[in-house]
């Protein structure tokens, strides 16, 4: 199997992260590349969980030693891919997943033509503002903030190679789940397919031949 490079995009609000999660904790095929961010952790957030979280300086020296595979800035802080994490992941033999903003994305696809782009939306505007709304810490100018976000980063949607609508999320989850066990079966990923093909055309060739002399 080749591992796939899978990102994982979605307004703020949107359920990127409950889909990534359930992935993980549903699928032994899939790791999660942990980025590096100059914002704050929140409550209960660790170090190399969630993030790593670096200084400002901390982060342009990493970015200037060229160990980001991406990096952007969002809401004011910088977030980042180390080369190092998707790595790690794809060397132990697992798909990475990525949990990007759309700049990201833009800069992955770069770099991996091959990757598979998933955007997540929320089904309705009222939804989505119902679930920002229900962060309980939001006030809202916040909310207005992650709206006015949101309309901009909806119209980068139409570049990713899926859009799957978060309503139920189980639902949401099984798609997701389709979506990765059929891009892995692509004929172009699959490494052993030729010799796989090959051996398959001797045997058949072998039973032709068997049942012409019978005849
Ligand atoms: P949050 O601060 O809410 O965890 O994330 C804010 C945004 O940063 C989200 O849209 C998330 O997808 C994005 N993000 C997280 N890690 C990375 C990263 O490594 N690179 C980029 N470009 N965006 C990231």
């Amino acid at each position: 199997m080749t591992p796939l490079v899978v990102v994982l995009s979605s307004p703020s609000g949107g359920g990127k992260s409950s889909i990534a999660k359930r992935l993980l904790a549903e699928r032994r095929d899939c790791g999660y590349s942990v980025s590096a961010t100059t914002r704050s952790p929140r409550p209960g957030e660790v170090d190399g969980g969630a993030y790593y979280f670096l200084t400002p300086e901390e982060f342009e020296r990493r970015v200037v030693a060229g160990d980001f595979l991406e990096h952007a800035e969002y809401n004011g802080h910088r977030y980042g891919t180390l080369t190092t994490e998707v790595r790690r992941v794809t060397q132990g033999g697992q798909h990475v997943l990525l949990d990007v903003e759309v700049v990201g994305a833009r800069l992955v696809r770069q770099r991996f033509p091959d990757a598979v782009l998933i955007f997540v939306i929320p089904p309705s505007g009222a939804s989505l503002a119902a679930r920002l709304r229900a962060r309980g810490t939001e006030d809202e100018g916040v909310v207005a903030g992650r709206l006015s976000k949101a309309l901009e980063e909806l119209s980068a949607a139409v570049e990713y190679d899926y859009v799957v609508v978060n309503d139920e999320l189980d639902e949401a989850v099984r798609t997701a789940h389709a979506i990765l066990d059929a891009e892995a079966r692509r004929t172009s990923r699959q490494r052993d397919v030729a010799i796989l093909l090959d051996r398959l055309r001797a045997e058949v060739a072998a039973e032709l031949a068997r049942s012409n002399a019978n005849r």
